[in-house]
């Protein structure tokens, strides 16, 4: 078994050393950037999660599946900030070295390094029951916040929902959904290209009700969904439960947004209309063909 300091060197493989702006990457007590090699107009953008063995994850699952998806819903927050992922510090706590394990898990996170260009630039590593804590930093000239939507906007979501949620429930039914809850891919495509015009922007990551919930609430609005508008693949409709995993299953990773009716013929591909905002204090009331459903507001809640 190796120490925690090989363990480090190991690490030191995902560095990629393509971030101009680092200064100083792993390898002495702090990381440092450069801020003069930040392009004028950049703000930063940091973000943090972590991931708990037997909350998030199981154990059990292979590790290359636990880096990936550990990494890729910190970058979904990068995503739903429209930020672009720069750099990344990575805090392992394990309850053993096994190598074999760690070749998997830096795998799945050096899939994702190396497809947003992300840097790691440091971390820690403690031994304890297996947590992973992400730290990202990004960079963006329009950070999409949840306080900007505006009354009469449009509510917008990406991809489909309820899938990861069906997986969640009903694992090994359906490949598309298995892979939606093990691999999310974090939103970028979408980002990038509404940023000049999308008002307020979250990701769904605790369920959308609950999520556009945090829209409403920051922006003093309340919102109308219609249920049969918010895309959901085919193949879970039978499962009687579908309506709860679209409007409270979490985990898709997807982004909902508003923007101004005019700018509505904008939206890329693979993208919804599934409401809009509007003025008051109701939170959001979802309406399945004009009859209005009962739904819980809350999404998942960690000490709930
Ligand atoms: P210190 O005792 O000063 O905190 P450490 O031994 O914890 O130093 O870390 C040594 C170097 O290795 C630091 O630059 C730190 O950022 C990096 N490092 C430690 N653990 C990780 C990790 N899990 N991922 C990336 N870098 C790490
Ligand atoms: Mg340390």
């Amino acid at each position: 078994m190796i120490n925690e300091f090989e363990l480090i060197k190991q690490l030191q493989s995902l560095v990629q050393n393509q971030n101009q702006a680092v200064a100083l990457g792993i390898g002495d007590d702090a990381a440092v950037l450069d801020p003069q090699l930040i392009s004028a107009g950049q703000k930063i953008v940091l973000a943090t999660d972590t991931l708990v063995a037997g909350r998030h994850f199981l154990e059990q699952d292979k590790p290359e599946d636990i880096g990936y998806k550990a990494l890729a819903v910190n970058l979904s927050d990068m995503a739903a900030m429209a930020a672009q992922p720069k750099w990344l510090l990575m805090n392992l706590t394990l309850p053993e070295i096994e190598e074999q394990w760690l070749t998997g898990f830096k795998r799945g996170v050096g899939e994702l390094l190396g497809q947003y260009q992300v840097e790691l630039i440091g971390g820690d590593t403690t031994s304890g029951p297996l947590t992973i804590g992400f730290t990202v930093l990004g960079l963006s000239s329009q950070p999409k916040k949840r306080c900007s939507a505006k009354a009469g906007d449009l509510i917008v979501v990406s991809g489909e929902l309820g899938s990861a949620a069906f997986a969640l429930n009903n694992p090994g039914q359906n490949e598309d959904c298995d892979t939606q809850l093990k691999r999310p891919i974090p939103r970028f495509d979408i980002s990038e290209s509404v940023k000049d015009y999308a008002h307020a922007m979250i990701d769904v990551s605790d369920g959308l009700v609950a999520d556009l919930g945090h829209i409403c609430e920051a922006s003093c609005l309340a919102a109308h969904i219609d249920l049969e508008k918010i895309p959901v693949l085919k193949a879970i409709k039978h499962d009687p439960q579908w309506r709860d995993y679209v409007l409270a299953g979490g985990d898709d990773y997807q982004l909902c947004f508003t923007l101004a009716p005019k700018d509505a013929n904008k939206l890329p591909a693979d993208c919804a209309v599934i409401g809009h905002m509007k003025t008051g204090d109701a939170g959001v009331s979802v309406y399945e063909n004009g009859q209005t459903l009962d739904v819980k507001q809350s999404g998942f809640d960690h000490f709930g």
